[in-house]
């Protein structure tokens, strides 16, 4: 169950720019290539959820980014968007099932709120963590992943098996 992390962004990045072509989208250079254990299918599955929510939830023509790097032993990928942000309140929040930021605005477009809880289950499950910083300008998901599959000792993610 080994797989390229740098080549699964790159095709979550070439389906984006299908499906959200009114969303410029920057793939940052980094490495090469980053091979580690991980479920292909539910990682891109989890790619595409914080990408569509970077297109959904922002103005068209909002700017998305995605980087990937490596850093204390694992894995990150960083899907950035330029736009209005998510309100403090709300930050922790956002993971839970069902809940949106602006339940009528999100009504209209389509969200059912369960998008990042899977998301955080599907990366939890691989022993890592997603992360959140917002300010208006500048929303960032932050993607981690232990190169191992496994949590690196002292993680807590190490005990929340989804
Ligand atoms: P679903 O993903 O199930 O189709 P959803 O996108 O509404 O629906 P989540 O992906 O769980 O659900 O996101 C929860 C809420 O977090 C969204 O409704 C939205 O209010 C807020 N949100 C998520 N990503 C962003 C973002 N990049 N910018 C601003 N708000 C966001
Ligand atoms: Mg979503």
């Amino acid at each position: 169950r080994e797989a390229d992390l740098v080549e699964l962004v790159e095709q979550a990045a070439d389906a984006f720019r299908v499906t959200h072509a009114g969303h410029p989208l920057t793939v940052a250079p980094g490495p090469g290539s980053l091979k580690l254990v991980l479920d292909a299918q539910r990682i891109r599955q989890v790619l595409d959820n914080l990408l569509t929510n970077a297109a959904m939830h922002t103005p068209a023509g909002t700017r998305v980014s995605v980087a990937v790097s490596m850093t204390n032993g694992a894995a990150q990928v960083r899907i950035a968007d330029a736009g209005p942000g998510i309100p403090p309140a709300d930050r922790a929040r956002v993971f839970d099932r069902f809940y949106r930021v602006d339940k009528a605005r999100s009504r209209d477009r389509g969200g059912s709120g369960l998008g990042l809880a899977v998301a955080q289950s599907l990366v939890r499950a691989h022993g890592g963590r997603i992360e959140l910083t917002s300010e208006p300008g500048a929303t960032v998901f932050t993607v981690t992943i232990p190169l191992t599959g496994a949590a690196p000792p002292g993680h807590e993610a190490a005990t929340q098996h989804v």
